[in-house]
């Protein structure tokens, strides 16, 4: 498995050629591999299992750039922080950005079609191959909770399994015993 950060624009599973965005065939609509997105996940602070995701993306080429919108629809299997119970997420993802051709030095401008890229996400892409795997990667984790929950109302474990699973949990009958100072040696 590579690692999505070193990836080449070969083993890339959303790239488009500039060639081809030039001649107006610019729209991605298919399913993101989840083993990929599923190690990619891994990043994540609980446990996170992507079951189904899809982008739906349109690219058209500007003279300074590649402006893309569309959106990632994902569903991530996970637990609830809180009671663990299983939950699933639905996800809607924006991906839209506007990408620029790396160290051609050129200062953006902007477009003559009155877009306003500064409101855009900037991105980069080398060569002639436009490639937004990072970019749909981020636009996805950037749409994972922090703390997932069941529902806003969720209580928690009952609170003495939450007791007993703690450490630091003292049998009431030998409470007694835990008040007890012994002298220091
Ligand atoms: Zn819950």
């Amino acid at each position: 498995m590579t690692d999505g950060n070193e990836k080449k624009h070969t083993d890339a599973f959303f790239s488009m050629d500039l060639e081809d965005l030039r001649k107006g065939s610019g729209k991605i609509d298919r399913d993101i591999p989840l083993d990929w997105l599923g190690q990619e996940m891994k990043a994540c602070e609980y446990n996170a299992e992507p079951t189904k995701a899809h982008a739906r993306m349109s690219l058209s080429a500007h003279d300074q750039g590649v402006l893309l919108s569309g959106n990632a629809s994902v569903r991530v299997k996970t637990e609830c922080g809180k009671c663990l119970a299983e939950i699933y997420l639905d996800l809607d993802c924006a991906l839209d950005g506007f990408m620029m051709p790396i160290g051609t030095g050129q200062e953006f401008e902007e477009p003559d079609d009155g877009l306003t890229p500064q409101d855009l996400k900037r991105e980069w892409y080398a060569g002639d191959t436009v490639v937004l795997d990072e970019l749909i990667r981020d636009a996805i984790m950037l749409e994972l909770p922090m703390n997932p929950r069941c529902s806003d109302s969720c209580s928690g474990i009952a609170l003495q399994a939450l007791d007993k699973s703690k450490e630091e949990y003292i049998d009431p009958r030998l409470a007694p015993l835990a008040s007890i100072k012994l002298p220091k040696e």
